[in-house]
């Protein structure tokens, strides 16, 4: 009998439990398309910075939520949801049109940063995305190449063919393209000549513990041999401290992005971490070593 109710009890907690998530996700669903005219998301651009020539001209755009009662939702969580439901399509044409706002902000005050956005599956299965990118870039009287795309594995793995003509219709008009989190997808390495892509993005899970972790270090090796052989740029994402900077550095990747150089900042922010990025530069380097 006891072990009966405790049983009951459990499930009971469960089952609420899961109502609990599943009514956070209605909630989302439904809040979701007029958050996006309300404010309550935004764009945050985290710092790509470049070893060899210790600058920073390029970013990632990253969306936030910002939910009345929900408080803050990670994006992980609401991308997610996006995508199983369709919504993504509404996710990814408002952050186009921030980030080409804001690009077209930055061309006007002369400081040069090109942006990256990431992309789902449902976009890339979109045949007219590299139309309607057009159209949004002719819009704002921006060129292509002040736009990158960033896109997982996974999504292209969806339907390979078709995801690889949206790919080379957009890096046709001289969109750079990213495939992000490599090392954590499906796909392997020999997969990654047939894509139309120009960098490579080594997931956080290599870079986070490579100097204490001999085989992260030699995956990060690797595979950085392995894109420079194919012509491609290797960024390393999720870098928090100075001793993996001299990994990265020692293996030759080209670019770093994380926590290190800063967290993703709203632009306003962003634009000041930039006026001290490159004076300070000995701070983040060091004083003797220029090589990169
Ligand atoms: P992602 O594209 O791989 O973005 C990198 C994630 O790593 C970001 O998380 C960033 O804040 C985080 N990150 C960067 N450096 C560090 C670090 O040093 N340490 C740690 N712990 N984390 C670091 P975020 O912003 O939470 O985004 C998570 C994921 O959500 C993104 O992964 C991307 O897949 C998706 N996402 C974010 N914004 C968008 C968007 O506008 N559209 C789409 N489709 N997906 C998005
Ligand atoms: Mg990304
Ligand atoms: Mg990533
Ligand atoms: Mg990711």
């Amino acid at each position: 009998m006891v072990h009966a109710k405790v049983r009951h009890d459990h499930l009971a907690v469960y089952q609420s439990g899961q109502d609990e998530s599943h009514q956070r996700e209605l909630t989302i669903l439904r809040d979701l398309p007029l958050s996006l005219k309300s404010g309550q998301m935004f764009v945050v651009y985290q710092p790509k910075v470049s070893l060899g020539q210790q600058i920073c001209h390029s970013s990632e755009a990253l969306i936030r939520w910002q939910h009345p009662e929900l408080g803050f939702i990670p994006p992980d969580e609401f991308i997610r949801l996006a995508e199983h439901s369709g919504l993504i399509a509404l996710v990814t044409d408002w952050m186009i049109d921030q980030v080409l706002a804001q690009l077209t902000r930055w061309q006007q005050q002369q400081l040069k940063m090109k942006v990256a956005i990431n992309l789902s599956a449902h976009d890339l299965l979109n045949p007219e995305l590299p139309a309607q990118m057009a159209s949004r870039l002719q819009h704002f009287q921006l060129s292509p190449s002040a736009l990158a795309l960033e896109v997982t594995e996974g999504a292209v793995m969806q339907d390979p063919a078709q995801v690889i003509h949206v790919l080379t219709q957009l890096r046709d008009m001289g969109i750079e393209l990213a495939i992000d989190d490599f090392g954590t997808g499906q796909s392997s390495l020999a997969y990654l000549k047939q894509l139309p892509v120009h960098e490579v993005k080594i997931d956080r899970a290599f870079i986070k513990d490579i100097e204490h972790n001999q085989n992260d270090e030699l995956i990060v090796q690797a595979t950085t041999q392995l894109a420079h052989g194919l012509g491609l740029k290797v960024t390393a994402e999720g870098l928090e401290n100075v001793a993996g900077l001299a990994k990265l550095q020692q293996h030759g990747v080209d670019t770093v992005q994380g926590y290190f150089f800063s967290k993703p900042l709203p632009a306003a922010a962003f634009e000041q971490w930039l006026q001290t990025f490159e004076p300070s530069r000995d701070r983040w380097f060091g004083r003797s070593d220029n090589s990169g």
